[in-house]
């Protein structure tokens, strides 16, 4: 199993960084989680055939997250029409099925037909409580603290046990724990520069101490500002955690391996 960053950046996009996107790929079809804008570009770059996605997972419905639904939805009612139909299945917070049929609402016909079938599954109290199947894992959705908005963090554990868990957008909390416990990589935000400036996000310090707490065999820092130096937040985020440790890229990729072995090299 191995994560794809499609986008490693915030609601800034520069040239470097798209907005929040990624892809979770393994033994069933590819998962795409969150699709901000520049994920569905993204999607061609690190060879995923959006025809090939059969799962969306959104975090929250900040537009840097979602962006790019309508471009992947209209490439995939035109492909309706050589390979036939497909259904879609797309997870997200409460307002999630409103989102959609606004969009329709704009963009219908050319992304609502009836060869494309997208069902939503909006996650409340009951769906939290237990794992979900999809594409060979189970998906445990997580509610993370991003102020107002509703927000999940979601954890991937495959049939042989390896996990990854990723945040999405969140503040200091201890559902991060909760999502990211003995993990085997954690995707974890760390917009804010300084502890306290951006109480709705973390630093790049904040994320490599929950990291160590929870006890993960790697990270990768994403949902970065463009201009952030590199070197500067691996030190930061290295201050705490000792395991595997990458500042998110556009286009990374980083197998989910077994803790044990991550924390060797
Ligand atoms: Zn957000
Ligand atoms: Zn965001």
């Amino acid at each position: 199993m191995e994560w794809i960053v499609l986008g490693s950046g915030n609601h800034k996009p520069n040239g470097e960084r798209g907005s929040s996107g990624h892809v979770l790929r393994g033994e069933g079809p590819p998962v795409l989680i969150d699709c901000g804008a520049g994920s569905f570009h993204a999607l061609d770059l690190a060879g995923v055939e959006p025809w090939s996605i059969e799962t969306i997972w959104i975090t929250h419905l900040h537009p840097d997250h979602v962006a790019d639904l309508v471009p992947l939805l209209f490439r995939l009612r035109v492909e309706t029409k050589a390979c036939g139909p497909k259904t879609l299945a797309m997870y997200g917070p409460r307002g999630l099925e409103r989102h959609l049929r606004m969009l329709y609402d704009l963009h219908a016909p050319h992304i609502a037909v009836p060869e494309l079938t997208v069902t939503v599954h909006e996650l409340d109290e009951s769906r939290l409580a237990r794992a979900i199947e999809c594409g060979g894992c189970d998906v445990r959705p997580v509610r993370m603290d991003h102020g107002t908005m509703v927000a999940f963090g979601y954890r991937f554990t495959n049939a042989a046990g390896r996990a990854a868990a990723y945040t999405g957008d969140t503040g200091p909390s201890d559902a991060i724990l909760e999502l990211a416990a003995g993990a085997d990589l954690l995707v974890i935000e760390a917009t804010a520069r300084e502890r306290g400036t951006l109480p709705q996000h973390l630093t790049a310090t904040e994320a490599g101490e929950f990291a160590a707490k929870a006890g993960v065999g790697g990270v990768i820092l994403v949902h970065l500002e463009p201009d952030r130096d590199e070197k500067e937040l691996l030190e930061e985020a290295g201050r705490a955690f000792g395991g595997r440790l990458f500042a998110g890229r556009d286009g990374l990729v980083v197998s989910v391996v077994p803790t044990q072995d991550s924390t060797k090299e």
